[in-house]
């Protein structure tokens, strides 16, 4: 008794079965697992710049 065990692409939500021939499974096929991948890569270029709040000391040197 074998079950198939189907997953939904993340991309676009097509049923894909889970199995060695599905390469790019999770997605269902290699178009949505780029695009995936690159949405990632974008997401992660993205993120907020965070800023130092590091003590500046005025250079206060008069004279
Ligand atoms: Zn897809």
């Amino acid at each position: 008794m074998s079950v198939k065990r189907i997953v939904n692409c993340p991309r676009c939500g097509t049923p894909v079965e889970w199995s060695p021939e599905a390469r790019f499974r999770p997605f269902c096929s290699e178009r949505c697992k780029m695009t995936d991948l690159g949405a990632w890569a974008t997401e992660k270029f993205r993120i907020p710049e965070e800023k130092n709040d590091m003590e500046e000391v005025p250079d206060g040197d008069e004279g």
